[in-house]
């Protein structure tokens, strides 16, 4: 254990007894702390911006449950709809009315979307969205991008991102080579090496996915014309274009990237917001091709909690929160403080650094950059972050664990959360 200044107590002994149950100790590889070192914080209770651990240490949280706390924790009208949701009943397995309130909801918001599927998770929604486009296409190869994290089906991990990336496991072993075989990948914000891929497999290629916006090799934006050209590449090639917004969407604006940046794909995924905290995934997009899912048509795919009443009514009461009028404009305006603030105060204190936000998504690089993709994003100094993330940690900020991730801000931050965040970075970083 390093410095540790908090007390842990608790956290240890209850993080030692998980060792032995679970691998790890965790469900999650990246909450092991295993590329900052230290150890893991055990949690008790969220509220708001605002993190407990079983110690009684209070945190400010940028890591919002990984990104669906968007209307901060435990929301009081989150949690009124819940619990009235509860007394009808956990699951149904059969139709309910708030499937097809949320699926409006975001068949409304999200350009792409004309018809959704719900699912529960991010990973079930990338490996039902892989098939369709196979189906569809009635073609096997996908292109994606290193450093980009679809979830951990076997085609995806490929030079991918998230926990994949921190603990260095680019290549699962356990994935038959016969489900990565089909997997082309390019570097990000590479669109020669795209069009390559596809002068190279020729009417071989169903689609490209990508992160519009990366989260997953931590922050990383699209370069001017790069979502464009993909669209291009794509439609030339009678391939088909598919956003990964499980984070982007909703966060970085209600209709996600593809709203942001006006490029409108094929097919989408979601997640983490759509679900309010419960876990949901979903994909959605052209209506021929989500039309081929079935029972519509032919290709299979099927959830016992698919569409759960608990989930949907979380989802349906966070998105009716973030339609008030100006959510996406506070979200930028304290995760713009936010991420210059940082990026500020540590070349003020001698740090090469560079970072940015897009509305509620932000980043900070222990490199100078710029930050293109993946392998820009290996060249920041992995131990400095280790460091800056245990200090934070120990004055009470909480960030995600890993220099390969994005941080989260929520509408339960206030000004004054933003202030008191510089003020610990400022301490933290004079002192590594
Ligand atoms: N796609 C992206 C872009 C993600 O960020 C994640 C999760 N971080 C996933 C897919 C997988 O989602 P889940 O963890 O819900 O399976």
């Amino acid at each position: 254990m390093v410095n540790t200044t908090i007390k842990t107590t608790k956290s240890q002994e209850i993080f030692a007894a998980a060792q032995n149950l679970m691998p790890g100790g965790v469900n999650s590889p990246v909450r092991a702390f295993k590329s900052v070192g230290g150890q893991p914080i055990v949690f008790d209770r969220v509220k708001d911006a605002y993190i407990w651990d079983v110690d009684g240490n209070q945190y400010i949280d940028y890591v919002g449950t990984w990104g669906p706390a968007i209307c901060g924790h435990a929301h009081p009208e989150v949690i009124a709809a819940l619990h009235e949701a509860l007394e009808k009943g956990t699951s149904f397995g059969a139709p309910s009315l708030q499937e097809n309130v949320l699926a409006e909801m975001v068949i409304d918001a999200v350009p792409s979307i004309e018809m959704v599927r719900f699912v529960n998770s991010g990973t079930e929604a990338c490996m039902a969205v892989l098939r369709l486009m196979r189906a569809f296409t009635s073609r096997e190869k996908i292109i994606k991008f290193e450093g980009c994290y679809h979830g951990h089906a076997d085609s995806f991990l490929v030079k991918a991102g998230s926990g994949v990336a921190t603990l260095g496991l680019p290549d699962s072993p356990g994935v038959p080579k016969s489900s990565t075989s089909t997997t082309l990948t390019a570097p990000y914000n590479d669109l020669e090496a795209v069009k390559a891929l596809f002068e190279q497999n020729r009417d071989e290629i169903a689609g490209v996915i990508l992160e519009p916006v990366v989260g997953n090799a931590g922050f990383i934006t699209p370069d001017a014309g790069f979502l464009e050209g993909l669209r291009e590449l794509t439609h030339e090639h009678g391939a088909l274009l598919v956003f990964d917004e499980v984070m982007t969407g909703f966060r970085i604006a209600y209709g996600g990237a593809q709203e942001k940046f006006g490029v409108t794909p094929d097919l989408t995924t979601l997640g983490k917001v759509i679900g309010g905290g419960l876990p949901v995934g979903a994909y959605g997009g052209r209506r021929d091709i989500m039309s081929m899912i079935a029972p519509a048509g032919p290709v299979y795919q099927a959830g016992t909690l698919s569409g759960n009443p608990l989930a949907m009514t979380a989802g349906i009461k966070t998105l009716e929160l973030l339609q008030r009028p100006g959510t996406y404009e506070y979200l930028d305006q304290i995760t713009q403080k936010l991420a210059n603030g940082l990026v500020q105060i540590a070349q003020e204190t001698g740090h090469p650094v560079c970072g940015g936000n897009i509305s509620a998504m932000f980043g900070l690089f222990f490199t100078s950059g710029p930050v293109h993709n993946y392998e820009d994003a290996k060249k920041s100094d992995m131990a400095k972050f280790g460091r800056f993330h245990r200090g934070m940690l120990e004055r009470g900020v909480y960030l995600a664990p890993s220099q390969f991730e994005a941080g989260f801000t929520s509408l339960a931050h206030t000004e004054a959360d933003i202030e008191q965040t510089l003020a610990v970075a400022r301490e933290v970083l004079s002192s590594l």
